[in-house]
């Protein structure tokens, strides 16, 4: 059967990404609905593209200007045009779509993939955020919608191909090997780190990817995010899920298994491997990377996470540990920090420090009902920012 997309932050480096699979396989899937916050000229030259029947762009006032850049574009293609949270939820939960790629970037992207996943559609997640801050209400509102969810961070996507596939093996399951590249200050001197700047943060050496992400692979904090994914994903406490620096970055994870096994996915650092893996699932197709030449690759690293460089890491497996909504309250204080270190406000090692403030001084209650997962949210982010308003020069 033909899938029905709703492609959620078409804009983004990972819908880009997914609308580059797509185009490979045109008999194999439509597209429905496109979306992103701003950038309509990029949305614009997709729409015409992939000719989806619904556009959702981040506010009224651009409904116009889209209408306009698309009758420049092709006067004859003439979609609905939507704003604002309300319509996301709606794309993402039409009963035409069977497929909805999750690609908004951080906690602006709950309320749509849980539209999502309580329609029940085969739900691609990108958006990792949604799931660190509201792990329990996420998995839950699959089991109940009886949505498909597949990872497609490139680290989940390796573990589910190497996870068994029956519940009796997944008994011999014993751990998660995360891999991590360590992001470009690996090697930077600590005190040097007191001064990048966010162009250097985001100077990713293996991958390309959007700003906010980019920082949090500096930081580390991408990796305690994946940490807390994890977590959700597999069913697993955070104390089965190890992480590795590997600089190469082409393991993208690996399971480890009772009887000493380690499986482990390779292939070249492009994240239209995994999109094109959860796209085609449970089939498979190709995604336009080539197969890594083995013999081309050279050695192969793996070193533990140097902690004290990294204390995103520590920061993480606390606020999972603690359970609740910990986890959101860490997100959130993350989302502020890493916006305030991208408009020069903070710099690069008080990111942490923020975190830490946001994490002993808003209360996180256990149960993490979706009221509570908003509330922690809410009361994350405003004393995030009072603690920016606050802090010495
Ligand atoms: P990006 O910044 O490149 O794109 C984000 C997209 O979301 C854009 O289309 C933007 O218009 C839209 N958006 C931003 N704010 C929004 C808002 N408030 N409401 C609605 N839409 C909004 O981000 P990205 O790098 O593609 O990352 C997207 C998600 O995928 C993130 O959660 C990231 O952690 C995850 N991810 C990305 C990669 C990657 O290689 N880029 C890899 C793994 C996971
Ligand atoms: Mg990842």
């Amino acid at each position: 059967m033909r899938q029905q997309l709703t492609i959620l932050g078409a804009t983004g480096s990972s819908g880009t990404s997914t609308l580059e699979v797509v185009a490979l396989h045109p008999e194999r899937y439509g597209v429905y609905a496109l979306t992103a916050q701003r950038n309509l000229k990029k949305l614009a030259g997709q729409a015409v593209r992939f000719r989806p029947l619904v556009v959702v762009v981040g506010a009224d006032s651009q409904i116009d200007p889209l209408r306009q850049e698309l009758a420049l574009m092709d006067p004859r293609y003439t979609p609905e045009i939507l704003a604002g949270t309300a319509a996301l939820e709606q794309v993402a939960a039409a009963s035409t779509v069977t497929t909805v790629m999750a690609a908004i970037v951080g906690a602006a992207g709950l309320a749509s993939t849980l539209a999502a996943a309580r329609a029940g559609k085969k739900l691609l997640l990108a958006n990792k955020e949604s799931l660190v801050m509201s792990g329990r209400v996420l998995m839950e509102a699959v089991a109940q919608g009886g949505a498909l969810l597949l990872p497609v961070d490139s680290e989940h996507n390796a573990v589910f191909q190497c996870w068994p596939q029956d519940g009796v093996a997944r008994k011999g399951v014993s751990k998660i090997l995360l891999t991590a590249s360590g992001g470009p200050f690996l090697q930077t001197p600590l005190h040097e780190l007191e001064t990048v700047t966010p162009d250097e943060a985001c100077n990713h050496p293996k991958w390309r990817m959007g700003r906010k992400i980019s920082v949090d692979s500096a930081t580390m904090m991408n990796k305690g995010l994946e940490l807390i994914e994890a977590c959700w994903l597999f069913d697993l406490p955070p104390e089965r899920v190890d992480i590795v620096i590997h600089p190469q970055s082409l393991v993208h994870s690996l399971v480890a298994y009772e009887d000493g096994s380690l499986l482990a996915q390779l292939g070249h650092t492009d994240m239209r491997v995994p999109i094109a893996h959860a796209l085609a699932y449970p089939e498979r197709h190709t995604s336009g990377v080539p197969i890594l030449d083995l013999t081309t690759v050279g050695t192969l690293q793996f070193v533990a996470p140097d902690r004290v460089r990294f204390p995103a890491l520590a920061l993480a497996e606390h606020a999972m540990g603690q359970g609740g909504t910990a986890p959101t309250v860490l997100n959130a204080a993350n989302e502020v920090a890493v916006a305030a270190f991208l408009e020069g406000q903070l710099g690069f090692r008080q990111i942490p420090e923020l975190i830490e403030a946001a994490l002993s001084e808003v209360s996180s209650s256990s149960s993490a009902t979706l009221e509570e997962v908003l509330w922690a949210d809410r009361t994350a982010r405003h004393q995030a920012a009072e603690w920016l308003k606050n802090r010495r020069p």
